[in-house]
């Protein structure tokens, strides 16, 4: 209890909690004590974890970050939350996030951005973006206030906070873990996943997470792994794969650097390198942009000043001034954006010629990932364009920042399972992440390339 009150206190500043409950990590650890005792261990028994304030859990306020949530107490608990407290882990408190995990740098949360910890080692003070919409998770295990947390990853969530802050993340293949009691962003690309110190923390705490659950239709109903015990960094007999199209424009030298650092690294550990393309590559994140604020459009919907959180109900309003009015309120800036989009791109006039269209690219993205899969295991790239950036730098300009998905977005859109992993430093000192994709449900294989590589 002790440490952990320093470690908040010290560690506050950085914004990272949205509420504290070390009372339930407590109680946590006391039955872990028993259990030892009784010789009951389970997997993650006694570990205190940072929960995404996007999973609900009963009891405790859960807002996704956004002021139309503001005092909703969920009765239920999310299927993943319950399955790490079965296990035996307890919960620190809620994470802040980007609003509804929509945003790259934390700032879009309604309670104030997250910090990193980091900082750039040239004098300055400059506080930096711990990455989005995770960057909570991310700031409060990289600041070692918890040895793990849940992330949620519906365009690159995990992955890019966990490169910015210099730690592991995984998204697992898309029905893996169960979406029920998350609260809803993009329903087709929403997955969760741990994220931690390294890459076994993040094996333990998937297979306790992962699994079939009736209440969420796209849940896969298939054994979960033992990811932890089939951990080995040896790529003996592996094929990596360096898609060419990655290798963007204006990429910065030293994510250059890193990416050749990340095949030194497979090739040390015995993998081959292949050459792949993924022809479709550019038209990603465009066709992400329209995907998820469609999708988020019609799941935020629900927030109506009825069922949920905040009511703005003005003197003599009828129930579509009373809609307005809480939806105005209620909703960021960044949220407001994406369902107008999302309703723009859904419109009758317009479905055609930008949603159906979408999704037809989204399909060939699927091909091209299934096409490289035919002539290797797993897929070597880097996480984001550059290192964490300052906040305020991209915060005026959303296609900067929607920019910094370039990397993430395509094994989103495929579904796929990836990682991000620490592959080095930049010239400041910062942390830059390499990415492992691979194919449907090989995490053990994503797993397993991201620990040569730690
Ligand atoms: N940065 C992306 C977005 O803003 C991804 C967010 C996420 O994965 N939740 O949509």
């Amino acid at each position: 209890a002790t440490a952990f009150n320093a470690a908040v206190e010290q560690g506050r500043p950085l914004n990272a909690w949205l509420v504290e409950t070390p009372e339930l990590a407590l109680a946590a650890a006391d039955t872990a004590d028993a259990a030892r005792v009784s010789g009951d261990l389970k997997p993650l028994s006694g570990v205190p974890l940072g929960i995404k304030d996007l999973f609900a859990t009963k009891g405790v306020e859960t807002t996704a970050a956004s002021s139309i949530l503001k005092g909703f107490v969920p009765e239920y608990e999310s299927t993943v939350s319950g399955k790490l407290f079965a296990a035996g882990a307890g919960m620190l408190g809620k994470l802040n996030l980007d609003q509804f995990a929509m945003g790259s740098s934390n700032e879009t949360s309604a309670f104030g951005n997250v910090i990193s910890p980091w900082k750039r080692n040239d004098g300055g003070n400059a506080s930096l973006a711990p990455g989005g919409s995770s960057g909570g998770s991310s700031s409060a295990v990289s600041a070692r206030m918890a040895p793990g947390a849940t992330g949620t990853d519906t365009g690159g969530s995990i992955r890019q906070p966990a490169a910015f802050t210099g730690i592991s993340g995984i998204k697992p293949t898309y029905g893996r873990c169960s979406r029920w009691g998350v609260v809803a962003f993009a329903s087709s690309l929403d997955q969760a996943g741990p994220m931690a110190r390294d890459v076994r923390d993040c094996a333990i705490m998937l297979e306790a997470m992962s699994g079939f659950d009736a209440k969420d239709a796209t849940s896969l109903d298939i054994p979960v792994p033992a990811w932890e015990k089939g951990l080995s960094g040896d790529l003996k007999g592996k094929k990596v794969g360096v898609p060419k199209e990655y290798r963007v424009d204006n990429m910065p030298p030293e994510i250059e650097a890193l990416w050749q650092q990340g095949i030194d690294f497979v090739k040390d550990a015995g993998a081959e390198i292949v050459e792949v393309s993924l022809p479709h590559t550019k038209y990603a994140l465009p066709t992400y942009y329209i995907i998820a604020p469609a999708e988020a459009s019609s799941n935020l919907a629900r927030y109506d000043g009825v069922r949920y959180g905040l009511r703005d109900l003005p003197d003599g309003a009828n129930l579509q001034q009373m809609y307005a009015a809480t939806r105005a309120e209620g909703f960021g800036a960044e949220v407001k954006r994406r369902i107008m989009i999302g309703t723009y791109v859904l419109s009758a006039g317009f479905y055609d010629a930008y949603f159906t269209q979408a999704q037809k690219v989204r399909s060939l993205i699927v091909r091209d990932f299934e096409q490289a899969f035919a002539q290797c295991d797993v897929l070597l790239t880097p996480t984001a364009p550059s290192a964490a950036f300052g906040l305020g730098e991209k915060s005026d300009d959303p296609i900067a920042m929607y920019l910094n998905d370039v990397f993430t977005v395509p094994s989103s859109l495929a579904g796929l399972p990836a990682m991000s992993v620490p592959g080095g430093l930049d010239g400041q000192g910062l942390p830059l992440g390499l990415q492992i994709i691979g194919r449907p449900l090989d995490e053990q294989g994503v797993l397993n390339a991201a620990l040569a590589i730690e």
